[in-house]
């Protein structure tokens, strides 16, 4: 079959301009036969790939997914902890993660979604203090009556505010000291952003506390009890599995352990997907792998990216997971208010997820978000573990060695964008220059972090805009 390679080719052999690509879907002349089935790849098998491949196989489609590691899930995948697995990252589902509940209810796990009350704790001036009702909240000693109510003024304002875009402008710390005073910044907001984002909280615009906020105060209008956080018993391995049968079911496959090297527009039809030293012809790609990678593997004939001078900065994460034979935390989420401990935050996952999940054991993250300089990445296992336990033993100096079942130092390198200054006018903008060929990837994520319930949010819209194109064979006779 004849390549495309260059851009002015394939837009000289285009019957008409590529630039509204709706349009253009619609006036090519398409092989838009009912009875054909399409066949679709889909590049990535982390939840945005796999939730796609479940909706776009309920189509008159065949579907393929690469995954270039050896299992399903990337973020949101499995790791052995010797007597059990569980999530290799600390993931859990609040009750207004409505999409994400929908496809967990579609898949049949309704009955394998379990909720239990979560409880959040400060650690400040190196004491434990417990914020899970108003009563606590009250005596919470380090805001005084006035503080506490600027702190409660705050929450119900940014709640309501809908122009996230002028939340842009300014600088999340300038925005909490403007609504709530310098005090409830250090003592309440600090810790909390130090939790998610380490020192990089300093760049970061007002709008990652607005999402923040937001998710907070819609889930006191939810029905689900406010305080309520929800897993799926088996972690999400469950819910990779029961992708992959279902998929399976509908004769579309899973390929692990499979790098795509290169996506090739075909002059008389379809896209070729190299991997492996082998050569697949596909009628559809779908691409929803990391931004670097698609500008590794495919030409400028298929996507077009507008980039700004100013880069976009990637927040990776550094995790220690501590498996122990008996409670650490009652916290889910422990913040962090003391600047001297090498983590940012204490992840109670067992204090959510039943001991019979984790073999009888208890299952503590210690996360350290940083940037790609930072010295933790040239650093090796068992150095990082070293400083981690440190830091643990400190917390907990109740913790004998008798306790420590295992420790796991897990790494994932690009996990979430800095929101700085501006944010949306420098994400690169990327187009599909292909009727034949889409992305869909977290980062287009203007105005929230990276979630699952945003990724299948975003497959359902995709899904929304494009089912009947995907049905439709190829793009034929370009020349
Ligand atoms: C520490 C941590 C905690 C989190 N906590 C939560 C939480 O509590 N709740 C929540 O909702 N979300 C949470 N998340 C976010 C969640 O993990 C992400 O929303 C989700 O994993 C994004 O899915 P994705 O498919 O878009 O990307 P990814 O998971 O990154 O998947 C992309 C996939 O593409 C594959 N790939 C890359 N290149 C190629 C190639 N050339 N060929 C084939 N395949 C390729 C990768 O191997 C990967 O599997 C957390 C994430 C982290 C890191």
């Amino acid at each position: 079959m004849k390549q495309i390679t260059d851009l002015k080719e394939v837009k000289d052999n285009l019957p008409i301009k590529t630039e509204n690509m709706s349009g253009a879907i619609a006036d090519l002349n398409q092989n838009d036969n009912p009875g054909k089935n399409t066949r679709v790849a889909i590049i990535g098998g982390g939840l945005m790939g796999m939730a796609l491949a479940h909706r776009v196989s309920e189509l008159n489609t065949t579907v393929k997914v690469f995954e270039s590691g050896s299992q399903l899930g990337g973020l949101s995948t499995h790791h052995d902890y010797g007597d059990f697995s569980w999530d290799k990252f600390y993931h859990v589902i609040v009750p207004t993660d409505g999409s994400l509940i929908n496809l967990i209810k579609d898949i049949g796990l309704e009955e394998k979604l379990r909720w239990s009350r979560s409880y959040t704790g400060y650690y400040v001036d190196k004491k434990f203090h417990s914020l899970n009702s108003p009563k606590e909240f009250l005596l919470f000693p380090l805001l005084n009556i006035w503080d506490k109510v600027r702190l409660v003024f705050t929450i119900f304002y940014g709640g309501r505010i809908n122009d996230w875009k002028k939340l842009e402008r300014t600088t999340v710390k300038d925005w909490l000291i403007k609504m709530g005073g310098k005090k409830n910044f250090t003592k309440f907001w600090e810790p909390l952003l130090l939790a998610k984002l380490g020192e990089n909280y300093k760049r970061v615009s007002a709008v990652f506390i607005w999402t923040y906020i937001r998710r907070l105060f819609k889930a006191r209008e939810h029905p689900v009890e406010k305080d309520y956080m929800g897993y799926v018993s088996g972690g999400y391995k469950t819910v990779f599995d029961r992708l992959k049968d279902l998929l399976a079911k509908k004769g579309s496959s899973v390929m692990l352990n499979t790098s795509v090297e290169s996506i090739v527009l075909l002059a008389d039809g379809g896209l070729e997907v190299r991997y492996n030293d082998k050569i697949e012809h596909f009628d559809k790609v779908i691409f929803t792998a990391p931004i670097n990678i698609l500008e590794k593997v495919t030409s400028p004939t298929l996507f077009e990216i507008k980039k700004t001078d100013k880069s976009i900065e990637y927040l990776g994460v550094v995790c220690l997971a501590l498996v122990t034979r008996k409670p650490l935390t009652p916290f889910y989420v422990l913040n962090m208010g003391d600047v001297n401990t090498p983590f940012t935050g204490v992840i109670g996952i067992s204090s959510l997820v039943d001991q019979e999940e984790t073999a009888g054991n208890y299952i503590t993250y210690f996360p350290k978000y940083i940037p790609s300089d930072h010295e933790y990445w040239d650093m090796s296992d068992e150095a990082i573990r070293e400083i981690f336990m440190s830091g643990v033993r400190n917390l907990y100096p109740d913790l004998v060695d008798d306790d420590i079942v295992s420790t796991h130092i897990n790494r994932a390198y690009k996990v979430q964008p800095l929101q700085v200054l501006n944010y949306s006018g420098i994400i690169p903008k990327i187009k599909t220059k292909h009727p034949d060929f889409f992305i869909l990837n977290t980062s287009q994520f203007v105005n929230d972090s990276v979630n699952n319930n945003r990724v299948v949010q975003h497959v359902d819209g995709f899904m929304e805009q494009v089912a009947k194109e995907l049905e439709k064979g190829p793009i034929t006779n370009l020349r």
